[in-house]
Parts: structure tokens; C-alpha cells; sequence
């Protein structure tokens, strides 16, 4: 393992990076520029995978001021306890986990957002990122986010009319949204993909490159509150617009509406739980954000949660 040892030295635009290891190999991860090193000539022996999953996401609270007709987020008020969730962070931070995406409900709705991303950014090695609407980031706000935030994504779904349609607020002011997230930390727009969004992508990607997003995530709408999610046919015409796309935003999709589009997975091999996992805001820890059932952390370590999903997972398999 001498190389292991050789290579965890490395440094990254002069930083030393996170080193994750894993059935993929090595992975170097540097938070402030977000590049990731795969090596994976190395063969990591299992004992010394990481336990925690390389990405979460966690939904701080159910609260939102808006009330877009796909959300899937419950609608029961509910929102975490800080301590506990900066436990459950560090514990992730020194088991390998490499981000935590903020989620919810709108979390900048969340009781002292700024503090918490501050407090998780300078006490943990964790890459901090957050969605949200936009709405609700003014000028004293951003001022308090900058330098402790790593990545934004900003929910776009439709341009103009289609997105003040669904989301029933001000188009204008969501563009202003983007000049004030943009002077906080990278970003990427996120977008759900329905029969009334499609038509719009040329025009949102275009909007995401002159704004600078350095990436756009394609949501195909997933079924939630008695909608079927995305049809067959917009989901035929999604794929043919991706295999057109030509834009110099680079493209992403969630897991959940992957199939059948062309994407390629960099890690194959760390996949399920070692990837990525949810935590919703009553604290239970979920496969994904649309998965039913989970465990309940409680006052109990988020690891032994982690391996608790795990078992169960492997025995419905
Ligand atoms: S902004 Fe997000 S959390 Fe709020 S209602 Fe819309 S989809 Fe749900």
C-alpha cells in the first residue's frame, strides 16, 4: 500500500485534496475547485473502502414558500435538530463522505442557514452545496454564504411564462436570483423535465451558458402528489435532445430519471449506498429522496444507520 500512501499527498492547486477510497480505487477530491482524481490503477482492498456514501443529501426541513405541482418533498412540517445534524456530519466527514447537499423543502428557510453552512464548512473537510428556488437569497444573505459554500443549484423549471406558470413567481426575479447566487460560489441550474418544460430546454441551456452555470441537471419528473411523472413521449423526446445537445454547459441527470438516456457513470462499481445517500427531515436515512422506506437515526450514529439500510437492502435483494 505504499503507493496509497504516496499518492494521499498529493495536492491539488497547491491544497491537499480528500482522499476516498474505494472498489473504484483512489479518489482525490479538492472541495474549492471541485475536481475529482480517479485513480484506479490501485486495487483498494475491502477493508479499507470508506463506509460513508460519497455524496448525501439532506432535507433540513418540509417548509417551503412556494408550491410547484411535481414537488415530492412532504409536506408534513417537520426539520432536523442542529446538533444532531452536525454530529451525523462530522461522522460522515471521518468516514469518507466527500459532500452534503442541502436540501428540503427551500432550506434557506431552515433557522440560521448561513450559520449552519459556515459552522459545517470550517469544522468539517466536507464540499458544502445546497438547492434551492432562489427567491429568498438577497444581497445580505449571499454576503453571508460566500466563502462558506462550495456549490449552488438553482431549480429553473421552464423559462418565462413556463416557470412562472409552475412556480408562480416572477421570472425577472429569478434572474436576478442568478446574479446574486453567482457571486457566492459556482453553480448549476437545476430543471425538471415535463411536457410543459421540454420545449423550453434550447432556451434554458442557452440562459445557463450566458449566466455562467457550470452545469445543467436534467430532473425527468418523477411521480409524486397523484402526478404520473414525465410520459413516455417527452421522455423520447428528452433523449433526442440530449443526443442533439451541443452546448457548452455540460449536462447531468438525476439517477432516478437516468433511464434510457445516454449518460455515462464514472464510478460503476460504487454504486447504492456506497454513492449516495438521503436523509429527510424527520431523520430517517433513505436509498434516494424518492425511496418510501429507510431507517430512523434517532439518537443512534449515522453509521450504524448506514450499515442498518444496508442489511436491509441486501435481504430484499
Ligand atoms: S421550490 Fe422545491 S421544495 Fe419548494 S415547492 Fe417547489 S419543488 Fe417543492
Amino acid at each position: 500500500m505504499k503507493h496509497v500512501q504516496a499518492l494521499k499527498s498529493t495536492s491539488i492547486a497547491g491544497r491537499a485534496p480528500k482522499v476516498r477510497l474505494g472498489p473504484a480505487g483512489l479518489h482525490l477530491f479538492d472541495r474549492a475547485s471541485g475536481i475529482n482524481i480517479l485513480v484506479d490503477e490501485v486495487s483498494i482492498p475491502p477493508e479499507m473502502w470508506a463506509i460513508g456514501p460519497r455524496n448525501v443529501s439532506i432535507a433540513l426541513t418540509n417548509t417551503c414558500d412556494l408550491d410547484c405541482p411535481y414537488c415530492y418533498a412532504p409536506k408534513q412540517p417537520a426539520s432536523l435538530q442542529r446538533d444532531r445534524l452536525l454530529q451525523w456530519l462530522t461522522d460522515l466527514d471521518a468516514n469518507g463522505t466527500l459532500g452534503v447537499g442541502f436540501g428540503g423543502g427551500e432550506p434557506t428557510q431552515y433557522p440560521q442557514f448561513s450559520d449552519l453552512c459556515r459552522r459545517v464548512s470550517s469544522c468539517t473537510s466536507l464540499a458544502v452545496t445546497f438547492t434551492t428556488h432562489g427567491h429568498r437569497i438577497d444581497d445580505a444573505l449571499a454576503d453571508k454564504l460566500r466563502g462558506h459554500v462550495h456549490f449552488i443549484r438553482l431549480s429553473m423549471d421552464g423559462v418565462g411564462r413556463t416557470y412562472e406558470t409552475l412556480r408562480r413567481r416572477s421570472f425577472k426575479a429569478f434572474l436576478n436570483s442568478i446574479r446574486r447566487v453567482r457571486g457566492i460560489s459556482p453553480f448549476g441550474i437545476n430543471y425538471v423535465v415535463n411536457s410543459m418544460t421540454l420545449n423550453d430546454l434550447d432556451r434554458a441551456a442557452a440562459l445557463a451558458a450566458d449566466a455562467g452555470a457550470a452545469e445543467f441537471l436534467l430532473l425527468p419528473e418523477q411521480p409524486a402528489r397523484g402526478r404520473p411523472g414525465i410520459d413516455h413521449s417527452t421522455h423520447d423526446l428528452l433523449s433526442e435532445w440530449v443526443i442533439s445537445y451541443q452546448g457548452c454547459v455540460p449536462l447531468r441527470v438525476s439517477e432516478a430519471g437516468a433511464f434510457g438516456l445516454r449518460f455515462c457513470d464514472p464510478m460503476p462499481s460504487e454504486s447504492g449506498l456506497r454513492a449516495y445517500a438521503h436523509i429527510d427531515a424527520f431523520g430517517v436515512l433513505r436509498n434516494s429522496s424518492f425511496d418510501a422506506g429507510g431507517i430512523h437515526i434517532g439518537c443512534g450514529r449515522v453509521l450504524d444507520a448506514i450499515n442498518a439500510l444496508d442489511s436491509m437492502n441486501r435481504s430484499v435483494r
